[in-house]
């Protein structure tokens, strides 16, 4: 259908990245990675938003199951190996998330950043984005398919390439505060900050490789609680929920 023609809710974003860190689908009880319940209620949320149109690029972290630089000094493997391991923990949860929102009856794509012909599609712009014009999620696992990188980054990479309204990372905290709000009653939680001042105020938003390339090619990013339910969804309308980097 037209957008033009779509009746009922009108989302301010229409083409966003969501960020998931990886640990979004850990169970919180017995430690598991993939939590069946988890997962389920994260897609039911996508699915919200799928639902009014918007289109949906996912980039899924791997820390719930391996991540490069801890892992490997824990495992005695080095960086760079640890990193590819790393990579693999997000294709696990990227198969997860499209196993699932499939069954929610959303159509959807994984594309990979290491070619993993059985099982996704190698990462290609113009197919991605096309996926997207044609109303499907598109998944992008791998990272950026390269060590020392993260998915924050792969996030504001694959944000800046497929020209979204906003990258948005869901996080287990509602937003970005002065000092760590776990540590510190007195936090103060910011509705709005530029880039700037996020940098000079040292706030950590995403690491500085991720952060640096939305600052240089102006991309919004809103950082938002995953825990709240209809976080992402009141997200793409454009309430003021979390804190929004611009
Ligand atoms: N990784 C990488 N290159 C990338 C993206 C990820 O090497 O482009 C590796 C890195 O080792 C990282 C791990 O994959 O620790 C899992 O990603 P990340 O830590 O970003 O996951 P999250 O914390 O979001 O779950």
């Amino acid at each position: 259908m037209d957008e033009s023609e779509q009746t009922g809710p009108k989302p301010k974003y229409h083409r966003i990245i969501l960020k998931l860190s990886g640990e979004v689908l850990r169970n919180a009880e017995d430690g598991e990675p993939i939590d069946a319940k988890t997962l389920k209620s994260i897609c039911e949320e996508v699915k919200k938003v799928y639902d009014i149109g918007v289109q949906v690029g996912l980039v899924i972290g791997g820390g719930n199951i391996f991540r490069g630089l801890s892992g490997a000094e824990m495992r005695g493997v080095d960086r760079t190996t640890g990193d590819y391991m790393g990579m693999l923990a997000t294709v696990i949860n990227g198969l997860a998330i499209l196993d699932c929102l499939e069954k929610l009856g959303v159509t959807v794509r994984l594309q990979s950043a290491i070619p993993m012909d059985k099982l996704a599609e190698p990462f290609i712009l113009r197919r991605a984005t096309r996926h997207l014009e044609r109303g499907r999620v598109v998944i992008f696992a791998g990272g950026t398919g390269n060590p020392y990188f993260s998915t924050d980054t792969t996030a504001a990479l694959r944000a800046s390439e497929i020209g979204a309204d906003m990258l948005m990372k869901a996080t287990k905290v509602d937003g970005i505060y002065d000092k760590d709000p776990a540590k510190h009653d007195d936090a103060v939680k910011y509705d709005k900050i530029a880039y700037i001042d996020a940098l000079r105020d040292r706030l950590k938003i995403m690491d500085s490789t991720a952060f640096s390339l939305c600052m240089e090619n102006k991309m919004p990013i809103l950082v938002f609680s995953m825990r709240e339910p209809g976080s992402i969804y009141r997200a793409v309308m454009g309430d003021a929920i979390g804190t929004l980097v611009e």
